[in-house]
């Protein structure tokens, strides 16, 4: 069985900082707090987690649509979905500190995390965590609009503009990525829990007696396409919720979740949603958000299975997953073991000297490569510190340039992994690397 490793979690946040992966936001006003930037680095890697989903829920289905649905919404949907009145933490004060606390989060009950004192915590109140703005210039109660703090409503009040625009019947599903706003009150562990992030999540409409089945299969999917993506199974694990956790909507929820360097914790909720959202709206709104069946000729209202996962989590947890260390000639090398998708750079071109001869054979490969990949070019420093840097933000593939490929027309790939070398051929590069990026 895995064990977490506490000192990850700092080389994380360090490997960050140092390779332009996760910057802190607002640091040249000495941050912001929980809030953060996504570097050079951590730009493509991000992309790339919301890639490879939307190519597993979207692409790669017939059953799936996508959707892009607005941030900024009114107060009656958030009625509606019940958030207004339960989206709620319960928040603790520490009479001793003015520390504040998430009660549900706190090991011992009585016990403030900042100063330690016992018995001086406050009785919890109920903490809206949506953000409220207005719209427009002028501030009355008709301006008051708020920030979604999830995706999913969106896919919700839009179910019959898609029944009817896509022709889709259930079982189908509607996929959206995008961010997401909370105010948490506990933000923290880097990126893992912040007020601003990004979801990707998948509202999928079955039939009510299909419901238990879809559920079954969207916690197994979901689990999978973590594996396929590089985690270890012994770092994931299905925890089905108990009784006592489950939403009173709910049937069934089970969480994705991934060894983090502080133990178990979420990535992702699986959800039997039953027909709530829907009849929520189909009352709030009046409108007939039903499914007309027409070869049985009757009318129902689908219940919904949810997975619905976090695109920074899953970034910090493939960055976690695929860290290593290991000793070569002596020297510590740390490699990024990510799975070649979620790699920010599929590879990267390096002429073995800044003399011209090389550097322009060199650009002219990676221009090459450009169209098909995001191809790193370095040419500065010693070629070992620079397989080092690629191997730190989990570059796949390393092309050199040397003297002899002015002869032979022939490359050195070297490989991230197995720090294997071979020599190919210029012409056959793009065959070569399209069969290893799949
Ligand atoms: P928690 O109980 O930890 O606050 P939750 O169960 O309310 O989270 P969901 O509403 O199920 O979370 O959100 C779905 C996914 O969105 C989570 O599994 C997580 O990956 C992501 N997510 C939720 N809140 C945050 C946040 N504040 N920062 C980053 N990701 C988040």
């Amino acid at each position: 069985m895995a064990e977490p490793d506490p000192q990850l979690f700092d080389k994380i946040v360090n490997l960050s900082k140092r390779r332009g992966i996760v910057f802190p936001s607002a640091e040249i006003y000495g941050g912001f707090r929980s809030a953060y930037d996504y570097g050079p680095v951590g730009t493509l890697m991000l992309r790339n987690v919301k890639d490879a989903w939307w190519r597993s829920m979207v692409q790669l289905r017939s059953d799936v649509v996508g959707l892009d649905a607005s941030i900024l919404s009114p107060p009656a949907v958030w009625e509606a979905s019940g958030h207004l009145a339960n989206f709620t933490d319960p928040l603790v004060d520490c009479r001793h500190c003015g520390a504040r606390h998430r009660q549900d989060k706190l090991e011992d009950p009585v016990q403030c995390p900042t100063c330690g004192t016992r018995g001086e915590l406050t009785e919890p109140r109920q903490f809206n965590l949506m953000f409220e703005t207005q719209a427009g210039p002028v501030k009355d109660a008709g301006a008051v609009a708020y920030l979604r703090p999830e995706t999913a409503q969106g896919m919700f009040i839009n179910f019959a503009n898609v029944v009817n625009t896509s022709r889709k019947k259930p079982p189908f599903g509607i996929a959206q990525i995008g961010k997401s706003f909370r105010n948490e009150i506990t933000p923290g562990n880097f990126v893992f829990r912040t007020r601003e992030f990004e979801q990707m999540e998948l509202e999928f409409f079955v039939p009510p007696g299909d419901a238990e089945q879809w559920y079954e299969y969207w916690c197994q999917e979901r689990y999978q396409w973590y594996v396929d993506h590089g985690i270890p199974a012994d770092k994931l694990r299905l925890r089905p919720h108990g009784p006592d956790e489950l939403s009173h909507y709910s049937s069934g929820t089970s969480d994705v979740e991934f060894l983090f360097p502080w133990g178990w914790d979420e990535l992702e909720g699986v959800a039997n949603r039953g027909d709530y959202d829907l009849t929520q709206h189909i009352e709030y709104s009046g409108q007939r958000l039903e499914y007309f069946d027409q070869a049985a000729n009757e009318r129902y209202v689908p219940h919904v299975i949810e997975p619905a996962a976090g695109a920074t989590r899953t970034m910090m947890a493939f960055l976690m997953a695929g860290y290593d260390e290991e000793t070569v000639n002596d020297e510590t090398r740390t490699v990024l073991r990510l799975h070649h998708r979620i790699a920010p750079y599929k590879v990267a071109v390096l002429p073995l000297s800044k003399k011209p001869e090389l550097i322009e054979p060199a650009k002219d490969l990676a221009a090459t490569l450009q169209p098909h990949w995001m191809v790193d070019y370095d040419e500065t420093q010693a070629i070992g510190r620079r397989y080092r840097r690629q191997d730190e933000i989990g570059t796949p593939f390393c092309i050199t340039y040397d003297f002899d490929s002015l002869e032979d027309k022939a490359v050195t790939i070297r490989d991230r992994d197995s720090m294997d070398q071979v020599r190919l051929p210029i012409p056959d590069v793009v065959d070569w690397l399209s069969e290893r990026l799949k």
